[in-house]
């Protein structure tokens, strides 16, 4: 019994050397792919449901590998959260973001995601103020989207932070609402601009009666509360004319568009959805 757990735990070290030999691959690719601008962002739009006209985009973070295909944010973000690597990542996205709209020829809306890291962090609001100046853009184009996780660590903190944001002009989405456990208290902690309904609700749409009584809910809640509500991940017209039907606000999804290296472009593909 001693001999096999002492092999137990030698495999264990084994297996913890793998996660920390890799963890420490990524982190030198993340600082790698920082350095030398192996990073883009792809932007899906996000339109009105009323007028089918766009009224932003929403910046998604990509890593470009050498052969040219994409690492997507899902498999990197984690461990950039990990390691800290996040924090000049999302300096690097809001810049790059609010730069490139900023040289956009319609003055439509950007949205970035922000981590929690990034909002624990002192100094965001005057990184944010910084950013604007140096890139010009209006402050009321920017919005910044943030998940209930980062209200979650510390609500009061959070909120201070977004109130500063606020004041500086910029106005602040609540992102996948409705996929955590305190996403009802989270929106009476912050008067959020905007509530994106996460995209689990659309693909469990043609399940059963319960996920559109759900949306039907959280789109009363919006109408009461006087926030409007974007629902995420709408793929087909079914679901496109329930929104609709239902009175949500504004809508993002591969039925409108993709997220494109090309703003022009998804633009193209909203016209014809
Ligand atoms: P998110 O903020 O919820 O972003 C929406 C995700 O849904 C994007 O995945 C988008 O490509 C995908 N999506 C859009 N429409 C549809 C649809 O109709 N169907 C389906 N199935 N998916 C759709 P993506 O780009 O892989 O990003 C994944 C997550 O990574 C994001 O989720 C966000 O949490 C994070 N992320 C992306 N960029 C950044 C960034 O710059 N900073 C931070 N902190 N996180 C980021
Ligand atoms: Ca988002
Ligand atoms: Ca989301
Ligand atoms: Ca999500």
């Amino acid at each position: 019994a001693k001999a096999s757990l002492v092999t137990d735990i030698c495999f264990y070290e084994e297996a913890m050397d793998e996660a920390v030999r890799q963890r420490r691959r990524v982190t030198l690719g993340l600082r790698e792919a920082l350095d030398n601008d192996r990073f883009e962002l792809h932007y899906q739009l996000q339109a009105s449901v009323e007028t089918g006209e766009v009224t932003g985009y929403e910046a998604l973070l990509r890593w470009r590998q050498p052969d040219g295909s994409y690492i997507s944010p899902m498999d990197f973000i984690p461990i950039a959260e990990e390691t800290g690597m996040i924090l000049p990542i999302g300096e690097w996205v809001l810049r790059r973001a609010c730069a490139e709209a900023a040289s956009w020829p319609e003055p439509h809306r950007i949205a970035v995601n922000l981590s929690p890291i990034q909002l624990s962090h002192v100094d965001l609001p005057r990184m944010v103020h910084q950013i604007l100046i140096e890139t010009g853009l209006s402050p009321h184009r920017l919005e910044l989207e943030i998940t209930e996780t980062a209200m979650i660590s510390d609500m009061e903190r959070t909120t201070h932070i977004l109130r500063q944001l606020k004041l500086l002009g910029v106005s602040v989405a609540m992102d996948d609402f409705g996929t955590g456990y305190s996403s009802l208290s989270t929106l009476r902690a912050f008067p959020f601009d905007k509530i994106k309904l996460d995209r689990t609700f659309m693909s469990e749409l043609d399940g059963g009666p319960q996920s559109k009584a759900i949306i039907r809910a959280v789109l009363a809640l919006g109408e009461s509360l006087e926030i409007p509500i974007l629902a995420e991940g709408v793929e087909t017209q079914e679901q496109l004319a329930f929104l609709r039907e239902q009175g949500c606000d504004e809508v993002q999804g591969y039925l409108l568009g993709r997220p494109a290296r090309d703003v022009g472009l998804s633009d193209s593909r909203a016209q014809a959805a």
